[in-house]
């Protein structure tokens, strides 16, 4: 066991760490005040080779291992989560899928472009009625003599506004549950899928969220991703690289927690003396330092297991579940070290609190991640109640 970066990863961290300062830092409050999505800088962090770091090269990424990508990320995270989301969702959920289940037409088609951020992506699996119940979604593809018509609605959908192609998941048999579902990618130009900006969000105020519609889109049978009945594989898989992802991140708001309450505390003086002197403040600051350097090293270890290509959801949901929780109360308590400073976006604590409230929601709920872990432990699934669909 080697707890030491190597020279290529710190590297690869620091030059990420730079690149965020000098190029996202400076937007991230005028974005957040805007509510806006930032194109050109998802279009610069496409050039850095931040969206799909690891695509196999010849697909336009950088055949990154996961150890690096969780570097980036976690860089990323700590100046501005929004930013992070492109990363995220392009990467993990959209170019991991295409990449891992896609045919060679479809990753000639799709991934080049999506690595370069010439075109976004978005990841359309939560519906109005169906968000932790994924398995049940409505959204219903039926076959035609070309290929497929979709008709439905998704909802909370990160980027769907933006998006040039999301992939779009469906029932084909409704009777067969969640063997039923499949993977569908959408051209948004389709006739039929239309989306509308969701407004109003706590956080994450300059990453786009939509409520998509689907309204008898038609696409050719080779839209399909994967088989049919694939659907709910392909949304687990992608959801086990999404949430290391959304986890690598919450270490970088607990890191960037540390840092801005050192940097307060050192220099805000009351009775006298600068507030780090008090011990109950260093309380705040040892606290959120354990808790980033124990969601490192779970995203670390979930990202050394997803390298040696061994089995990791559970672990990888330990690691989401307690980083993201992690990076709430960071953020909560950075707030209490800047005192009423903390309260307006002079400093970023507040939107650290902001941007990291959803992360516990996402990409499965802290309570669904509990479950998760909790089955694995004892051999019972708790998430389906025995009375379900009675
Ligand atoms: C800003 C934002 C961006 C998002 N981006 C995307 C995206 O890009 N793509 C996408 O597909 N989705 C996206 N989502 C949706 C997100 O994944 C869902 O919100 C999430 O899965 C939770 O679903 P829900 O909101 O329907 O809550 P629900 O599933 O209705 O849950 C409500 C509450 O019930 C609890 N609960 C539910 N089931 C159980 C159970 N079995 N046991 C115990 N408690 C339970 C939950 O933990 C939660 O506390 C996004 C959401 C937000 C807010």
């Amino acid at each position: 066991m080697d707890f030491q970066l190597t020279d290529e990863q710190r590297l690869i961290s620091e030059s990420a760490r730079e690149f965020c300062d000098k190029e996202i830092a400076p937007r991230v409050r005028e974005n957040d005040r805007a509510g806006r999505f930032d194109r050109e800088l998802a279009s610069m962090l496409g050039e850095m080779g931040y969206l799909g770091a690891p695509v196999a090269e010849e697909y336009g990424g950088r055949s990154l291992d996961y150890l690096g990508y969780g570097l980036i990320v976690e860089q990323v995270g700590r100046v501005d989560s929004s930013a992070r989301t492109v990363v995220s969702v392009q990467t993990s959920l959209v170019c991991g899928s295409i990449e891992r289940w896609g045919t060679e037409e479809q990753k000639r088609r799709w991934l080049p472009r999506l690595c370069s951020g010439e075109a976004l992506g978005c990841f359309a699996l939560t519906e109005p009625d169906f968000g932790s119940d994924a398995a049940s979604l409505r959204t219903r593809a039926e076959r035609t003599d070309s290929g497929w018509t979709i008709t439905g609605g998704k909802m909370w959908i990160s980027m769907g506004n933006v998006a040039d192609v999301a992939l779009v998941f469906a029932q084909t048999d409704p009777e067969k549950k969640h063997r039923g579902l499949a993977c569908f990618l959408v051209p948004t130009d389709t006739d039929g899928y239309s989306s509308q900006e969701i407004h109003g969000k706590l956080g994450l105020r300059s990453s786009d969220t939509a409520e998509i519609s689907l309204d008898e889109v038609e696409v050719a049978g080779d839209a399909l991703l994967g088989g049919i009945g694939d659907g709910f594989k392909i949304a687990m898989s992608a959801l086990d690289n999404g949430r290391y992802s959304v986890a690598a991140g919450c270490v970088g708001i607990c890191d960037g927690c540390v840092h801005a309450s050192v940097a307060y505390a050192k220099e805000r003086k009351q009775f006298g003396v600068p507030i780090a002197s008090f011990q109950l403040v260093q309380e705040l600051i040892a606290e959120m330092i354990v808790k980033r350097d124990a969601a490192r090293m779970l995203v670390w270890r979930a990202g050394a297991l997803k390298d040696r290509g061994v089995r990791n959801t559970v672990e990888t949901s330990i690691a989401k579940y307690y980083a993201t929780e992690a990076a709430v109360d960071c953020a909560n308590m950075a707030i209490q070290v800047h005192g009423g400073s903390g309260y307006v976006d002079d400093y970023p604590v507040e939107r650290y609190l902001r941007d990291a409230r959803v992360t516990t929601l996402y990409e499965g709920t802290s309570q669904i991640h509990k479950l998760i872990i909790g089955r694995d432990a004892t051999g019972i699934n708790a998430m389906v109640p025995s009375t379900a669909g009675e």
